[in-house]
């Protein structure tokens, strides 16, 4: 079974590495749900360039994944739109940077609730729905920090250990159904996010632009490459396709070798 016709709802997909699944996706012949928590112009705009290039449909959904009541709405809303939620990509993801002492009780808890426990929801809302129909593909986007650790990012790290975790436990509970679930796991791609922390990363290290991108960021990444989003989204449109019917409950690095050192 391909993927062309499929419904996929891919949270945080305005931008970065869920703009590029979201593209990857719909240039296999998927319908997408496109969301974030904004509702702007922009948003709409983006849905309408995704179906006209690829020739399906695709709509924007607010929902503010740090809101269990909207993570399962987002799913619900879909499936009355598109008849159906047949890939859930979780990727609505944020950071924050500080040693733990410093680190804001809000921001854990935002990120927790965001990285982490908007899977939970959205991923039990699916569920149900991927059983009537007979078939499903969860993909939690999670990072090579789902893997590994670094300092300074104590929720974040927790929060993407937890979704490998989650990314189990679900494909054990749909082991025997031609359901799936998987985590990739990025080392860095530069998108919104990590370009944000490289102000910061420069204070930190009394580095320039160039050395922390080098030394810092790279410096766990042997390949001394970023990944981008399009490699990020061929690796999802893959765990959708026949070949990866027997891939479930694992991760798939796609971080230039960080996890082999
Ligand atoms: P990004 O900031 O470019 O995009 C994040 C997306 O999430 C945006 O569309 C944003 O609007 C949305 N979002 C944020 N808060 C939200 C909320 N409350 N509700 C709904 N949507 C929300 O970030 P990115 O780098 O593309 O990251 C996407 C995912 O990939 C995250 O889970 C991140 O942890 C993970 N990841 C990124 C990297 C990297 O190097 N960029 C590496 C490993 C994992």
């Amino acid at each position: 079974m391909g993927i062309k016709g499929k419904v996929a709802v891919v949270t945080g997909s305005t931008s970065g590495i869920g703009l590029g699944i979201a593209e990857a996706l719909a240039a296999a012949g998927a319908h997408v749900a496109l969301n974030s928590f904004t509702d702007s112009e922009s948003d709409h705009a983006c849905a309408r360039r995704i179906a006209e290039a690829h020739g399906v449909r695709a709509e924007y959904l607010q929902a503010d994944m740090s809101r269990p009541d909207d993570c399962r709405s987002l799913i619900e809303r879909a499936v009355e739109k598109f008849g159906g939620c047949d890939i859930l990509v979780n990727n609505a993801g944020i950071q924050h940077v500080a040693a733990i002492p410093d680190f804001p009780p809000e921001k854990w808890d935002q990120i927790i609730a965001i990285n982490l426990s908007s899977a939970f929801h959205t991923t039990a809302a699916a569920l149900p729905r991927m059983r009537a129909s007979g078939w499903g593909r969860i993909i939690n986007i999670a990072s090579a920090h789902g893997l590994t650790a670094s300092p300074f990012k104590s929720a974040y790290v927790a929060a993407k250990h937890g979704i490998v975790g989650l990314t189990k436990v679900t494909a054990l509970e749909t082991a025997e159904e031609a359901i799936t679930a998987n985590a990739i796991c990025p080392g860095y791609v530069l998108t919104p996010l990590v370009e944000a922390q490289i102000p910061d990363t420069m204070e930190r290290y009394g580095m320039d632009r160039e050395r922390v991108i080098r030394e810092v960021m790279l410096e766990r990444q042997p390949s001394k490459q970023f990944a981008t989003v399009g490699q990020i989204g061929g690796t999802a449109v893959f765990l959708c396709s026949e070949a990866a019917e027997q891939i479930t409950g694992t991760t798939i690095s796609v971080d230039g070798g960080w996890t082999a050192l």
